[in-house]
This record gives structure tokens, C-alpha cells and sequence, in this order.
């Protein structure tokens, strides 16, 4: 027997609707590529959303077509994140920090139709248009007329002004309903080897995942919080703040492009934020400022951290120096991305103050609705006792199931089980701390570079016959790629000429920071490189050499 309750389809413009209606007077305010500061309410957000939905259906966007963005967190970007996918089409937002080849073959891969870009980009567009000719048929300039670029394209590819098809849309525009499956955004993730994979969104997984993040005992936005997202729209829907902050209500501060200490304890205290959100390498500089300055967040009452390990000392200066708590989670672009969040349990209170600070070291719980296991080498399940550690593996409604363009079903084990290529403890009260990864990746300030492109490019050096990228600790990055290169027997090789070879191949950041010449690098029993055994070595490298 079925409920007798509405099955009202959970819908993105839903939340939209419900920002503009019960907290129309909220702000979103946005710093601008220009360098000012625009405001308007989420009341005016909605009724442009509309414009933007009409000015789509003129572009010849319908259901289930791709619309590209290449922007910073701003109120146009937001625009764009609830039109599309308000009248059923998906907002693919791209990483602009990746190399243009990559971007191209993105777009590519996503097949998008619109590319929606700020003027800070206009000379990557110039640069890739000539490759994405066959897909995109219109560049849109996410600006006013009078800053419009020159920007000369492809034929078939129209130049268009962001503001200016706004003006000349009407809101007369309904939201459709639709099935609450229907997909939603796109995002590329480099968190694997080879080429970036595509994590396809849906409108109920969305939403779910927004419900989950508002828990008190996660993100929990309110309506009176004035919310910064640092962490970039273009990677992971901004963590899910711009969904979770128009759900509860909350007002949305957009920093814009500049993520340095001084632009942010600006924005943050003139705007009087009060909840924040982004990676530590972030928090690293803002700290940096606040101690050099002597200047204060007076307003901010936590800082959530996450995408890669929150330093000991992050958790320390801020509590201590600043008393604004720092909080940690954990997640993937493939799970929406929040999995864990790392709030305290009944079995804590009794914790000292040693205690409390380990504890916040964690990765945290799982947020309700998914679940999550270690497992050894033969998929056995390991025990929770915090000492123990395997691969660790998720599943859920809002956790991919298969990437972009592959079957449904394909990235996950017959259980359902999704491989995070994080490997971890869980201790008996259901807390997560990652010990590793097995992914062969680095991340540095949040982004990810791939070891493999770096040590196939590495090879094709006429005198090395091996290479090997790993992953060394850095106290400003989290990580940094650290190269190791064997010479062939009797040749000599010099760090510059393998450093010349990722010449216009790799974006500048991915180059390592240093190369080591080797005599040999260790191996397993079945000849493959021991990756392991070299992280041991070198990965304080850096830290060593830097301290
Ligand atoms: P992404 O898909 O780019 O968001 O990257 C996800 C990966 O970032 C995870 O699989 C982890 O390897 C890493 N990561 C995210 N959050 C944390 C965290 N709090 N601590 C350690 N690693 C993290």
C-alpha cells in the first residue's frame, strides 16, 4: 500500500521559489571581476532567474541540454545554477585553473551547447574556442555592455552580452515540474587517473544532499547567517552552499576571484559574515593576514574546512588566537560533496581539552542518509576501533552511481559501494579520520594534479627510463608534486631539460617543485612501481627542506 502524502517532485527551482517567497529581503552580495561590490535579494535573484530561463529557451536550450560556465562565485554564476537546471537543463561547470586541454575536451565531453564565461577568461575562450566549435554555438560574456571583450570566434559561435540578454528577457516564465530524477549540474573531477570524469547531479539528489548539509549537526546555515563561500562554484556546487544557504534562508557573500588573506577579512567583516567555508590552504593565508595585520574577524562564528587534511595548527590559531572554531568534513565531487562532518557525541563531553583538539582532527561522522565501511584487500569489512584502517567506500542517494556517459551502475561495486580511493580508520564512535589515499593523485591548494600525466610526460625524456610523481607534504599547498627520475645507464639527465618537456603541456602549478635524479626506485614483487615505499621517504621532503 502507497501513502496518501503528496508526491510533489524535489525540485532545485523549489528552493529557489522558497528563498525569493519566505526570505525575499536576504542578501546576496558579490564581489565583481570589475571590483565593486553588487547587492540584491534573493526576491530579485529569482525574478532573473526567470529572465535567464526565457533569454536560454531564445538560445535554443531545452531539457536536458548542457550550459557551460567558466566563472567565480558571483550572482550571475548563481543566476546560472538555478535557470538551467530550473528549466530542466544542466548547469556544467568547469574548472578555469585546469590546462586549456583539458577545458576543451571538458566541454567536449560534456557536449555543451551555451558556454556562460566572466571577462577573466576571455583570452582561455579565444584560445580553446577553435576546439569546441563543434559543440558550443554561443559564448556568453557574464558582464554589462560596456565591459564586453573583443573576442573574435569561430564562425557559428555567437558573442553575446550576459546583462544585455537579461534586459531583453521577460520574467513571465513558470517553472516546469519534472520528474525529481532529472539531472541536474555537471562536474569534472581530476580525482582519477587519465582525463576528467564527469559526476552528473540530480534534482532529488540535490536536494537531499541540501537537507542533509543543513543538519545541525552539519553545515547548518540559518536564516540570519551571512554566508562566504570560498570554496569555487566551479568545484563541487560550492560544497552545496549556494542550495543550502536559499533553503534555510541565509544570505549568500560571493568573494569574486580574489581568495587572498586581506580581500577575504575585508569582504568578511565589512559584509559581517558569519559562516565560511573552504579549503585549508585558504584559512592558511587568511591566518597569515590576520596575525601580520593585527586585525580581527569580528563577526565570523565558524570556518568550515575541508578538501584536504585540516592542519593541527589551523584548528589551534583560530580557536585559540581568534576563538572562531574550525570545523572539518570530508567529501568527493562524486558525493555531492558532503559524506562526513565532524561534530562531537554524547561520548565526547568528557573529553579534555588534548582530547577535544584530536578529536577535531577527524574527518568526522557520516551525515544521515548514506553510509560507509573499510575494507581490507578482499572486501572484508574491517572493524571500528580506530586502528584499523582499508579503503573506504561509501554508498547513498546523493553518491554517484556511474560517471558522465558510462552506464548507471558503473562505478559502484554489486552492494552499491562507491571506492572513495581514500584509505581510513573509524573508531567505535562512528568517527572517520583518512590515514591515505590510494588514488595515485596529489592535491595541491585544493586541486588536484595527476601523478600519471606528470610521469608519462616525464618519460618520453630521450635519457630517463623511469619516472615516479609523488605526493610530498607542503606547508603552504597541503601537497606538491615531487618528481624522481632514473637516468638510462651511462646517460646523464639535469632537472631543466625534464622540467622543459611539460612546456605548454600541463598548467604552470602542476610542474614540479623539484626534480630528483635517482640511480633506481623501488618496486613490488609484481614489478610495479612501489609508490608507497617512496611516499615514506620523501613525503617530507618539502616540509624538511622548507622549515
Ligand atoms: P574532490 O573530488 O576534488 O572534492 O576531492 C575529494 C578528495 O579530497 C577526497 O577523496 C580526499 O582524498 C580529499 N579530501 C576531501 N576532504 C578531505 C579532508 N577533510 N581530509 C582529507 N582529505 C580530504
Amino acid at each position: 500500500m502507497l501513502g496518501l502524502m503528496q508526491s510533489q517532485p524535489l525540485s532545485i527551482s523549489a528552493l529557489l521559489r522558497h528563498a525569493a517567497r519566505h526570505h525575499g529581503t536576504c542578501e546576496i552580495v558579490s564581489k565583481t571581476v570589475e571590483g565593486d561590490l553588487h547587492r540584491y535579494t534573493w526576491s530579485e535573484a529569482e525574478r532573473r532567474c526567470r529572465r535567464l530561463a526565457r533569454a536560454l529557451q531564445g538560445l535554443g536550450i531545452s531539457a536536458g541540454d548542457r550550459v557551460g560556465t567558466l566563472a567565480w562565485n558571483g550572482y550571475r554564476h548563481l543566476e546560472v545554477y538555478y535557470a538551467a537546471p530550473g528549466m530542466a537543463a544542466i548547469c556544467h561547470t568547469i574548472n578555469p585553473r585546469l590546462h586549456p586541454d583539458d577545458i576543451a575536451y571538458i566541454v567536449n565531453h560534456a557536449g555543451d551547447a551555451v558556454l556562460f564565461a566572466e571577462t577573466s577568461f576571455t583570452g582561455l575562450i579565444e584560445a580553446i574556442a577553435p576546439h569546441i566549435a563543434g559543440t558550443v554555438r554561443a559564448v556568453v560574456m557574464m558582464t554589462d555592455p560596456a565591459h564586453m571583450p573583443v573576442l573574435p570566434l569561430p564562425a557559428g559561435m555567437k558573442l553575446l552580452c550576459y546583462d544585455t540578454l537579461i534586459d531583453g528577457s521577460d520574467d513571465d516564465y513558470a517553472w516546469p515540474s519534472f520528474d525529481e530524477n532529472t539531472a541536474s549540474a555537471l562536474c569534472y573531477t581530476s580525482g582519477t587517473t587519465g582525463r576528467p570524469k564527469g559526476v552528473l547531479y540530480s534534482h532529488r539528489s540535490t536536494l537531499l544532499h541540501a537537507y542533509a548539509a543543513n543538519l545541525a549537526d552539519a553545515l547548518a546555515l540559518r536564516a540570519i547567517d551571512r554566508v562566504l563561500p570560498v570554496v569555487p562554484m566551479f568545484h563541487v556546487n560550492a560544497w552545496g552552499v549556494p542550495y543550502a544557504a536559499a533553503m534555510s534562508g541565509a544570505s549568500l557573500v560571493m568573494p569574486g576571484r580574489h581568495l587572498d588573506g586581506p580581500s577575504l577579512e575585508t569582504l568578511m567583516n565589512q559584509e559581517r559574515v558569519t559562516v565560511t567555508a573552504g579549503v585549508p590552504t585558504v584559512w592558511m593565508g587568511l591566518l597569515q593576514h590576520l596575525r601580520g595585520s593585527g586585525t580581527r574577524l569580528d563577526t565570523v562564528k565558524r570556518i568550515i574546512t575541508g578538501g584536504s587534511a585540516c592542519p593541527p595548527l589551523l584548528i589551534e590559531a583560530f580557536g585559540r588566537e581568534y576563538g572562531i572554531p574550525v570545523e572539518h568534513a570530508w567529501g568527493m565531487t562524486e558525493i555531492s560533496p558532503i559524506g562526513t562532518y565532524n561534530r562531537p557525541k554524547p561520548a565526547h563531553e568528557a573529553l579534555d581539552e588534548a582530547g577535544v583538539f584530536q578529536l577535531a582532527l577527524k574527518q568526522g561522522r557520516i551525515l544521515p542518509g548514506l553510509d560507509m565501511k573499510i575494507v581490507d584487500g578482499e572486501d572484508r569489512e574491517l572493524p571500528w576501533d580506530g586502528v584499523a584502517f582499508g579503503d573506504l567506500k561509501i554508498r547513498g542517494p546523493w553518491v554517484t552511481s556511474g560517471y558522465y556517459g558510462d552506464p548507471p551502475g558503473s562505478a559502484v561495486d554489486a552492494g552499491g559501494w562507491f571506492m572513495t580511493g581514500d584509505v581510513a580508520t573509524i573508531d567505535p564512535n562512528g568517527m572517520m579520520e583518512i590515514t591515505d589515499r590510494s588514488k595515485d593523485v596529489i592535491k595541491s591548494g585544493g586541486e588536484w594534479i595527476s601523478s600519471i600525466t606528470l610521469e608519462n610526460i616525464a618519460v618520453s625524456h630521450p635519457d630517463v627510463v623511469e619516472a615516479a610523481v609523488i605526493a610530498a607534504r607542503h606547508p603552504k599547498w597541503d601537497e606538491r608534486p615531487l618528481l624522481l627520475v632514473v637516468p638510462k645507464p651511462g646517460a646523464t639527465v639535469t632537472p631543466e631539460s625534464v622540467l622543459a618537456l611539460y612546456e605548454g603541456k600541463v598548467a604552470k602549478w602542476w610542474l614540479p617543485d623539484e626534480i630528483l635524479v635517482v640511480d633506481a626506485l623501488p618496486h613490488t614483487a609484481t614489478g610495479k612501481l612501489q609508490k608507497t615505499a617512496l611516499r615514506s621517504t620523501y613525503q617530507d621532503y618539502y616540509l624538511t627542506k622548507l622549515s
